[in-house]
């Protein structure tokens, strides 16, 4: 049945009346928000401040106990959900008993083991369907495509025995058009993924992730005649054509069968149905999350709030941050939601003031800033949150409000804190609960101060500044092939011509 849009607004106000059961705890303070730390370590966001945990002989690799750091970090700032995909690369046949699957899976149940003695869960999403190194889809509507999904699903929760939450999203990268393929048969399969895990570990949380506009390019991903599922870079943009009729037949799809999904399964859905999650026009969501919320616990998967992708430079997003939590509160019994960070060395400001942001939705995130640094640096550390924000300066997916300066104003006030991070050298608390620690953290601060000062002198020498930042930041791409997804590299050069076009 179709629901108009009105009786979805009736739903919606009706849901408000009358909160389902785990709102209602929820508001007791029985049921916590959850507040999930996702790490993307995948191998198209390797960077120095980002786990390798690929590529054995190439570095930033963390030790067992940088693992067990960065969650005492974390679960001192609030997160209640340790959360990480296993990315193609690794959902895959020949991955499974390869030396990088094994040692992957030993030190990832290690990290939940340490989380659970922490108070957090572990939750491991994966695509549904996108495999191996070269990020395939396979097709479900293949018999032989979909035994591989089943006996691959089986096999990779088998290796996490102590898992809490497994969650399902559509892809990005990867989706399925072959065959027939549509958004109904991603929604179909993944109750049957959903049954098959429910099965294995009776019990275990499910996430239903409807992530894109809605169900990322099932039906709609461009795949040209013959094609096996590849990867294709610049077809993937195709996955994001917003149509309402397909949006309103897949949602529809979805409530009709949403009552058959395992007892313990959330489901994430934005606000909206962009890469944004803005509930702009027919790309609204937010009738649907209500009508969703009548029966399941909610959860935002808004991926654009914190750090964006390959944008790897200290982040201040924080007035979006809030405001979107707000916006959330106001639409919807929303119950917790991701925190993405493909930084977690470098953006400690943006995981702490994140995981506050679902605690407190209406504190104050210059505070907030505030209150990071008095922990790292003393009352001096108060100070800098007015120079720090300053890094927030070139327009990004979900950084648009950005810091505006006459380049020599700009050039004047990074160059003084500079200085000012040289002196805080004798303040740091080197007990703060830090991943890593203090010292080098306000080591990372002066590192990009003075690299964002430099690119903002009289007549600076770009080309050499590009291969500064390149090789602190991403030099281990120099010792791999070519990525399917080549963007560190075109991200490096987006980020100096910004300061080159700056007057
Ligand atoms: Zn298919």
């Amino acid at each position: 049945m179709q629901l108009t849009r009105r009786q979805f607004l009736g739903t919606a106000a009706a849901a408000c009346l009358v909160p389902p059961a785990w709102a209602q705890s929820e508001q007791r303070g029985l049921t916590p928000p959850r507040i999930i730390y996702y790490n993307n370590f995948a191998s198209h966001l390797l960077c120095a401040f980002n786990p390798n945990m690929y590529y054995p002989e190439l570095p930033y690799r963390w030790s067992d106990e940088d693992w067990r750091r960065l969650v005492d970090m974390i679960a001192s700032f609030g997160f209640n959900v340790f959360e990480f995909w296993l990315e193609p690369r690794l959902f895959c046949r020949e991955a499974i008993d390869s030396a990088v699957g094994r040692e992957f899976a030993r030190q990832l149940n290690a990290v939940i083991e340490h989380a659970h003695s922490r108070g957090l869960q572990a939750e491991m999403i994966i695509a549904i369907a996108t495999v191996g190194e070269k990020w395939r889809t396979l097709c479900p509507n293949l018999a032989a495509e979909w035994r591989e999904i089943s006996f691959l699903w089986d096999a990779w929760i088998r290796r996490f025995p102590g898992l809490d939450i497994a969650g399902i999203f559509p892809g990005d990268p990867g989706a399925c058009s072959r065959n027939g393929c549509t958004a109904e048969t991603y929604i179909d399969k993944s109750l049957e993924i959903a049954a098959l895990l429910d099965q294995l570990r009776p019990g275990i949380g499910i996430e239903f992730n409807t992530w894109g506009p809605p169900f990322f390019g099932w039906g709609n991903i461009r795949m040209p005649p013959g094609s096996h599922g590849e990867f294709i870079p610049e077809d993937q943009g195709t996955a994001w054509t917003f149509s309402k009729e397909r949006a309103d037949r897949s949602m529809n799809h979805l409530l009709k069968r949403l009552a058959e999904f395992p007892a313990n399964t959330v489901v994430s859905i934005n606000l909206g149905f962009n890469g944004d999650g803005n509930p702009q026009g027919e790309q609204d969501a937010r009738p649907w999350a209500n009508a969703i919320a009548k029966t399941r616990r909610i959860l935002t998967w808004d991926f654009s709030l914190t750090e964006g992708e390959n944008a790897v430079y200290p982040h201040y997003r924080f007035k979006r941050l809030f405001a979107r939590r707000k916006e959330e509160r106001a639409a919807a019994t929303y119950s917790g939601g991701i925190c993405f960070t493909m930084t977690p060395m470098l953006n400690q400001v943006s995981l702490y003031e994140a995981a506050q942001s679902f605690k407190d939705r209406d504190g104050d995130p210059h505070r907030l800033a505030g209150d990071f640094f008095v922990k790292v640096f003393g009352e001096t550390g108060r100070a800098f949150v007015d120079e720090y924000r300053l890094f927030e300066i070139i327009p990004d997916w979900g950084s648009y409000d950005v810091t505006k300066l006459p380049r020599a104003e700009y050039h004047r006030r990074m160059s003084a804190f500079v200085d000012r991070l040289e002196d805080a050298k004798g303040a740091v608390k080197s007990g703060a609960v830090l991943f890593p620690d203090p010292e080098k953290y306000r080591q990372e601060l002066v590192f990009f101060a003075r690299l964002f000062a430099d690119l903002t002198a009289p007549h600076p020498d770009y080309d050499a500044l590009k291969q500064v930042y390149w090789n602190r930041v991403y030099r281990i791409y120099d010792r791999l092939p070519d990525h399917v997804d080549p963007r560190p590299r075109g991200n490096t050069d987006r980020f100096v011509r910004h300061f080159m076009g700056w007057t």
